[in-house]
């Protein structure tokens, strides 16, 4: 039964999209990014699915979302990326977290902790190549190997990938950005490391600039099936979205034209008619700025939003159709069933379809479909379907 504010996830369709970018992408490693929770979706299940579908890294953005995933007992390979200031490397070295390293007093503080554990510590060099977030400036690049290279020389670290982003703006940007990558990547070789993992390329570099995929790629929206890119869809890009967020009706009432509804009164009955009252609202994700402008499915039939999105709860314009409390409202879903997609509320909201998933609030249950055994907790909820051989 569809739960009060609930949000599937599908993992034999995460299995299939990581399966898909694999062959796609041909690199000898892929990455699974799994930060925010792995974009609202669940970090553990689904970095779980990932390794079984043939990712063999995975990739967060702080180092606690590494040790949650090292708590939950997986111990593949995970690389975090971005550090606290005063971060203290001795949990992340001790539990064997790739480190992505941004500056020379980054390669210090690791270098220390490592020494204190007699340790050697695994890490990853980013490079600025365009973005100007963080990564090593191109003028640092120089002292920044050496220093590397006396590192690992005294034992304390290893330096085993070189990375960067793609701020993916045009094909000409990325270009450059390429080309700056590969000096960077010659002149470490020069300085005397070795790294074996290069790589460059999020989704939208994986799918579309061949270039740009090295040794591996960090692939994150895909695996949720959702594109990065404006001009093509999931399913034009082999993909299928994951996450379904649904709920229940909590109320039905009928009202005459010119009833207000909702704070401010956005939206008033042009007829008489019925409105249906959903319990999922901005605290859950959903995104105010859709307020009038989003649509839901009800029992197979599209209904707008009307009237201001509340913290808690929202209001939909049903018409004269018949509408029960407790009837399922699809807020997204796979829009090859009829129900809209996280990238129409996305575009509802005047946002990008990886902001609508990672939102999805604390409030809103995950329940997990086809998992891949193990995958979601050892629960097999689903029935434990096989990828592939779903039937939901
Ligand atoms: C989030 C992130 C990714 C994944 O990007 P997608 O567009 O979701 O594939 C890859 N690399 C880095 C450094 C990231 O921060």
């Amino acid at each position: 039964m569809t739960g009060y504010r609930e949000a599937v996830v599908d993992l034999g369709a995460v299995y299939a999209n990581v399966a898909h970018l694999r062959q796609v992408a041909g690199t000898p490693h892929l990455m699974a990014v799994v930060k925010a929770n792995a974009y609202g979706h669940g970090a553990v299940p689904v970095a779980r699915t990932a390794l079984a579908a043939g990712a063999d890294w995975l990739g967060v953005a702080d180092v606690d979302e590494a040790l949650e995933l090292r708590a939950a007992g997986i111990d593949a390979p995970v690389l975090a990326w971005l550090h606290d200031p005063d971060a203290d490397f001795t949990v992340a070295i001790t539990r064997s977290i790739t480190l992505g390293l941004s500056s020379a007093r980054q390669l210090r503080q690791v270098a220390e902790a490592a020494a204190a554990l007699g340790r050697v510590a695994d890490v990853h060099l980013k490079l600025e190549t365009g973005l100007n977030r963080n990564g090593v400036n191109e003028p640092d690049w120089a002292e920044t190997f050496a220093l590397a290279a006396q590192l690992e020389q005294a034992g304390r670290l290893t330096v085993t990938g070189i990375f960067s982003h793609l701020s993916n703006a045009s094909p000409v940007d990325d270009a450059e950005a390429i080309e700056r990558f590969e000096r960077g990547v010659a002149l470490a070789a020069d300085t005397g490391l070795a790294p074996s993992l290069i790589h460059l390329a999020s989704t939208a570099a994986a799918l579309r600039v061949p270039a740009a995929r090295f040794s591996m790629v960090r692939v994150g929206i895909g695996i949720y099936g959702l594109s990065p890119f404006a001009d093509q869809t999931s399913r034009d890009l082999g993909l299928t979205p994951a996450m379904t967020l649904r709920g229940r009706v909590a109320a039905v009432r009928r009202v005459a034209a010119g009833a207000g509804v909702s704070y401010d009164y956005l939206w008033r009955a042009p007829v008489d008619g019925y409105l249906a009252l959903v319990p999922l609202g901005y605290a859950d994700g959903v995104p105010r700025q859709a307020s009038g402008t989003a649509w839901v499915d009800i029992s197979g039939h599209s209904h707008p939003l009307v009237g201001r999105i509340a913290m808690d709860q929202f209001v939909v314009s049903v018409g004269q159709e018949r509408v029960t409390v407790g009837d399922e409202v699809v807020l997204f879903g796979n829009p090859e069933t009829g129900v809209p997609s996280a990238t129409d509320w996305a575009d509802a909201a005047g946002t990008i379809n990886y902001e609508i998933v990672t939102r999805i609030g604390r409030r809103v249950t995950r329940s997990y479909r086809n998992a891949v055994d193990g995958a979601a907790g050892g629960t097999r909820p689903g029935g434990g379907v096989r990828p592939g051989g779903g039937s939901r």
